[in-house]
């Protein structure tokens, strides 16, 4: 009877645990963005991506189901990865990426959720993060963003300032400059049909940032703040 009532209950709190999902931008053959360390090593967003995503999972696993879209080096489709968030019936969807610009002075961190935005900065990232491996851009319907945008948009704006308050934080030692929560229109959000965020944790086109946002005390700062934001939003 006892183990009968300890099961229940593991399994009980299981089934209410939050399920997040953690999407490593890119993979296998689309690299992301790419950056040069020195003269001889390339640097790749979709590596970063995987080092970042993994330790957030690490850090969050003791307060929710925590899942990864991919957990090596492959190709995903954004729907691939809108089809995993059905799949395990994700409540929170966080992609996470690093940024890139033509201007190699362009650097700081930020956090986007869905959202309609006609920033021409957020367009250019939109546009980055868009790109689909199978060669074409997503084609992802008007009406579902908006469906997306209506049933997700309170959650997401609240989630993003949570997480992003906590980033805010653990971030001050490394002084990379905070560029805010923004909105954006990110297929991979609009697919997921989940609250969720999109990182940008960087640039990599920036010499002096890519200098940092590979180390691994970056990371695990990175990790720690995102994993205390989500945190906090799910116990309030
Ligand atoms: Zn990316």
């Amino acid at each position: 009877m006892i183990k009968f009532i300890i099961s229940f209950l593991f399994f009980s709190q299981a089934a209410l645990a939050t399920v997040v999902l953690i999407d490593p931008g890119h993979g296998g053959d689309e690299t992301g963005a790419v950056g040069k360390l020195n003269k001889s090593r390339m640097i790749y967003e979709k590596d970063l991506s995987l080092r970042l995503a993994s330790r957030i999972k690490k850090h969050l696993e003791k307060d929710a189901n925590v899942f990864l879209t991919r957990s090596h080096d492959r190709t995903v489709t954004l729907q691939e990865r809108a089809d995993m968030a059905d799949k395990l019936k994700a409540d929170l969807f966080i992609s996470v990426h690093f940024n890139s610009s033509t201007d190699p002075k362009a650097h700081g961190f930020e956090t986007y959720y869905l959202d309609n935005n006609n920033d021409a900065a957020v367009r250019k990232v939109e546009k980055l993060e868009n790109v689909n491996p199978k060669g074409d851009e997503a084609v992802v319907q008007q009406i579902l963003i908006d469906l997306t945008i209506q049933q997700t948009v309170k959650t997401s704006k609240a989630l993003a300032a949570s997480v992003h308050k906590r980033l805010h934080g653990h971030m001050k030692p490394t002084h990379m400059s905070d560029r805010g929560v923004r909105a954006g229109l990110f297929y991979v959000l609009a697919l997921s049909k989940r609250p969720g965020l999109l990182l940008e944790a960087g640039f990599i086109s920036n010499p002096s940032e890519l200098k940092i946002i590979q180390q691994e005390e970056f990371m695990e700062r990175y990790a720690q703040g995102v994993a205390a934001g989500i945190r906090d939003y799910i116990k309030n």
